[in-house]
């Protein structure tokens, strides 16, 4: 049977899971384990600070940006880029349409425009 230990975060005393032993820092609960490796993850990436940069950088210059990617597919896939414009022409159509839609005269939503801004102002009372 392991020895109690304390959690470093709740302070509550715990046996370690004799699967983990002492590699277990925390009691083991939900919040002091997210809090554990946010730190623990702070921590390396404070000791590795270039390991998440520049990745994609490095892929642009080999293959080429997302956006160079994107326009190739569609270059390739002619039917695909047909569907998605044909789509998206409707869903524009559909916002605008529910934008210039009238507003109801018992509806509670008053459209307000203030200064080439729209709001949606409620009424509550
Ligand atoms: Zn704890």
């Amino acid at each position: 049977m392991g020895e109690r230990r304390r959690c470093p975060r709740c302070r509550r005393l715990f046996v370690a899971d004799p699967r983990v032993g002492d590699r277990q820092r925390t009691c083991g609960r939900e919040a002091c384990r997210q809090q554990h490796k946010r730190e623990y993850d702070r921590r390396w990436r404070r000791k590795h600070p270039d390991y998440f940069r520049g990745g994609y950088a490095q892929q642009k210059e080999i293959h080429g940006s997302r956006a160079q990617d994107q326009h190739r597919y569609r270059e390739n896939h002619p039917d695909y880029a047909a569907r998605h414009a044909s789509y998206m022409r409707a869903w524009r159509q559909r916002r605008a349409e529910r934008e210039n839609a009238p507003v109801s005269y018992t509806s509670c939503d008053l459209r307000v425009t203030i200064s080439k801004q729209s709001r949606s102002l409620a009424i509550t009372q």
